[in-house]
């Protein structure tokens, strides 16, 4: 039978909001049991990315030998290539875990990251140029700075200085950099514009970040970013790495591994519950069938799962019945900061999601869907930490670290700006590991790009100094 309310939706089907919030509750929550399921077919990922024959998880050795001893000294340069902006630091270490930094931020266009490859690097070697000229006023008769370049983005090395790009991730898809030397790329845009520095590492953020947190507090163990993209690194023993055995290092050196874990799951798609939301986020991204856990995890990607989820009901005449909602329909159109001021919104009326709809949308909202919106965010954002936690987990489990606990360094804007993320994930840490998941912290990292890939460069020459390769 159909009633009077039918007739306002003649193309829905009766349901509440609350109905919905249901129906999306049971998509993106994670059981304690799923978690753990994911958590071990994690590890074995991991494990099999060490072996010779590789697997979907890379696990990059990055020839960083071992931690930092905290006493490295120095000034040197460090050029960040992220995921949205290009950083360009002066790292002033002073040994005992202090240091100074200064720097200035470039926001990448979208345009410089699908152009021509060289291009890019073209322009960190014009903005470091410019860099060391106008902003530390340094002429030809100061000696060269050693560099750190930290390009994120999954590159197999072979030395520290080089690392041939195995895909682009995070959106970017600059042609003709896939399968070369970045390192060699960024070399020659240095000469090109006559930058004078001496690249001496190429570097992951993860990897930084895992050192520079290391520096201050040698607890750490594990670093992670969360931010654009998402990834972690820690230290492995040489023995424990077979593809590295023809290197023939002992047994017990201690080498950085960039674990590469947002390709965690990729084209197989036999662990992690994907909806069909992260579906459509996968078929249409620029690299369909890879980075699966990424594209549920990281910045880039929530604002759009939230997006999708609105879509629905949009198309199936359960929202904005009788509104414009042609800009919320455009790909991409809700930023992942939009969830984070949603949660944060401490007003009863919401009204900062009164503000967000109205001015990015000019849309209309109700109470109730305001509630509803902000619920929604929290499943994404909270699916998102839980997945987070999943990883760490695994590392933990592999490495023995449960019983003794250790520091988790994390950084990136979702670990840092998002309202709960660091208490969701020490959540879900309980909920796989029981009480004793509590040993295992994380904390805001100390700046891995800039601090960390100065500290690496430190670590090289002295290593270079002292006849190693
Ligand atoms: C890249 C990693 C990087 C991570 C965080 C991922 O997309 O593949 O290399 O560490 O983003 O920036
Ligand atoms: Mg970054």
């Amino acid at each position: 039978t159909r009633t009077n309310d039918d007739l306002t939706y003649p193309h829905a089907e009766k349901k509440t909001i609350a109905d919905h919030l249901r129906k999306y509750e049971a998509l993106f929550t994670l059981s304690p049991q799923r978690m753990r399921m994911i958590v071990h077919a994690f590890e074995e990922t991991l494990d099999k990315g060490l072996q010779k024959d590789g697997e979907i998880v890379p696990m990059i050795p990055t020839f960083v030998f071992g931690y930092p001893s905290g006493k490295e000294t120095g000034e040197y340069l460090a050029v960040d290539l992220g995921g949205t902006n290009l950083r360009v630091c002066l790292v002033t270490l002073h040994g005992e875990g202090r240091f100074e930094v200064t720097q200035t931020k470039y926001r990448l266009t979208e345009e410089q990251k699908q152009d021509e490859g060289q291009k890019l690097f073209d322009f960190c070697a014009e903005c470091l140029g410019s860099f060391i000229t106008d902003n530390l006023g340094r002429t030809e008769k100061d000696e060269e700075l050693p560099l750190g370049f930290t390009f994120s983005y999954p590159c197999s090395q072979e030395r520290i200085e080089h690392g041939e790009l195995i895909r682009w991730t995070k959106g970017f898809g600059a042609p003709n950099v896939e399968g070369h030397d970045v390192g060699a790329m960024f070399e020659k845009s240095l000469k090109k514009f006559n930058v004078r520095c001496k690249m001496t590492a190429l570097i992951n953020d993860t990897t930084g970040t895992l050192i520079a947190s290391n520096y201050v507090d040698p607890n750490t163990k594990i670093a992670c970013i969360f931010g654009t993209g998402c990834n972690a690194a820690y230290m492995e023993q040489a023995g424990n790495i077979p593809k590295m055995d023809e290197l023939g290092l002992a047994p017990e050196q201690d080498m950085a591994i960039n674990c590469e874990w947002g390709a965690f799951d990729s084209f197989d798609h036999q662990h992690l519950p994907r909806t069909k939301f992260d579906i459509i986020i996968d078929e249409s991204s620029n690299k369909p069938g890879e980075q699966s856990f990424e594209k549920m995890i990281a910045g880039l990607y929530l604002g759009e799962v939230f997006r999708l989820v609105l879509t629905e009901l949009i198309e199936s005449g359960h929202m904005f019945l009788g509104q414009n909602t042609y800009k919320l329909e455009k790909a991409y159109a809700v930023d992942t900061a939009f969830l984070s001021l949603m949660e944060s919104d401490p007003t009863d009326e919401l009204l900062t999601v009164i503000g967000v709809f109205s001015y990015f949308f000019g849309l209309e909202t109700t109470l109730e869907e305001r509630v509803f919106f902000r619920d929604l965010a929290k499943l994404i954002g909270r699916r998102a930490a839980r997945l987070s936690a999943c990883g760490i987990a695994a590392i933990v489990s592999k490495k023995g670290y449960l019983e003794e606990g250790c520091a988790v360094g994390a950084d990136g804007s979702l670990y840092n700006k998002y309202p709960g993320f660091a208490d969701r994930i020490h959540e879900a840490l309980v909920d796989i590991f029981g009480e004793k998941g509590k040993n295992i912290v994380t904390h805001h990292a100390e700046d891995g790009s800039g601090v960390g890939s100065a500290i690496i460069a430190a670590m090289t020459k002295s290593r270079k100094d002292a006849g190693h390769h």
